[in-house]
């Protein structure tokens, strides 16, 4: 009999525990298009309160927050700075581009973190010839970093600087709640220093669907409008507004358990030759490893994951992405480390056995 497969692929595979789902099925509704739908109203209100600011609105998804918040802070022919391997840029189709007419400048941080000194210098003066520089958008947790929490003093400082150059901040905060965790710093602090944050709820936290813009009332009250130009708009958005909110009251703390998991993995990596963690130390839920090509590309290694029940994602030609979250247990991680040792295990011996015919033919 099949084994079910270890879906390591991202922390959005996890499906909705029988009490989210009991909770989203008991779950107060009205047309929040309309009007208000009261479940949506009170989860925008406890993630306002969570992270500090006056008001909040859901969203379909997070690319519709970070790009509505793109899209209230910047107007046509503006510019915002990111790291470029932000998820804003790109994955994300560009949507700052096609949707709102805006550039992106990016700039290389160092596994997602930039500093204040990369950042000076690259304001547009007032010139016909230029963008307008607009914003800063920072990422935390950082995916591509691999998890990757931003230092606290790093983020007040950019922010800090691009305030007083009368630059707007914009916070991805996808994975905030992992940052939080790990830190033990609130959210609020991590987010004081934005003009608005942006955060799932369908990532660790383990709800179905849902993201949500954070910021002072007017910005907020001015997203509404290009939701629902954006056709984000939803009726009895109630019944997922519940699973959100289900998940901020029951699964923001054990966050740390997918933390500890990930370091179990990472262990792993490090133990088998030809793997090799980039970056080498894991903040939160995300691992990313180097394949040495002499051992197999990333897509092959993957394949050969995927006849070991084991899901993974390629985030490159050579590097290849675990995240842990609540569906994978810490047994589950155990096996898979026995796997990536049996693997590069076997790829190791075929590459000689094939240098051995090598040699002799
Ligand atoms: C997942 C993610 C998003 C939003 O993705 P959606 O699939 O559109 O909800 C935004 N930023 C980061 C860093 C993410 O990982």
């Amino acid at each position: 009999m099949n084994q079910p497969y270890i879906d390591l692929r991202s922390d959005t595979v996890t499906k909705p525990s029988p009490a989210m789902r009991a909770a989203m099925a008991d779950a107060e509704v009205g047309d929040d298009v309309i009007d208000i739908d009261p479940t949506t109203e009170r989860l925008q209100q406890l993630t306002a309160d969570l992270l500090g600011k006056e008001a909040a609105i859901f969203m379909p998804s997070g690319s519709m927050t970070n790009q509505i918040a793109v899209r209230i802070h910047c107007k046509p022919g503006d510019e915002f700075l990111c790291d470029a391997g932000c998820h804003i840029y790109n994955y994300e189709q560009a949507a700052f581009a096609q949707l709102s007419g805006v550039a992106a400048r990016t700039v290389e941080g160092e596994g997602g973190v930039l500093q204040v000194d990369q950042l000076r210098g690259l304001i547009r003066p007032n010139n016909e010839h230029m963008v307008r520089t607009r914003m800063v958008t920072l990422e935390n947790t950082h995916n591509r970093g691999g998890g990757r929490i931003q230092p606290l003093e790093t983020v007040q400082h950019i922010c800090h600087w691009a305030h007083s150059n009368g630059l707007r901040t914009h916070l991805d905060g996808a994975r905030l709640l992992n940052a939080v965790a790990a830190t033990g710093i609130d959210a609020a602090t991590w987010s004081a220093c934005f003009d608005t944050v942006s955060v799932c709820f369908s990532k660790g936290l383990g709800a179905p669907v849902g993201s949500a813009l954070a910021g002072p009332r007017e910005m907020i009250q001015e997203a509404r409008r290009h939701r629902k130009l954006f056709g984000g708009g939803m009726r009895q958005c109630g019944i997922i507004a519940a699973g959100a909110l289900y998940a901020l009251d029951h699964n923001r703390e054990r966050l740390v358990e997918d933390h500890e998991k990930a370091q179990i993995l990472a262990e792993g990596v490090r133990q088998a030759e030809g793997l090799t963690l980039t970056p080498d130390t894991i903040d939160t839920n995300i691992v990313i490893f180097r394949v040495d090509p002499q051992v197999a590309t990333a897509a092959e290694f993957v394949s050969r994951l995927k006849d070991e029940n084991v899901l993974a994602l390629s985030t490159s030609l050579t590097h290849i992405r675990l995240v842990t979250h609540l569906d994978v247990t810490r047994e589950q991680c155990q096996l898979v480390t026995n796997v990536l040792a049996r693997l590069t295990d076997s790829f190791k011996r075929r590459s000689r056995t094939s240098s051995v015919l090598n040699s002799v033919t």
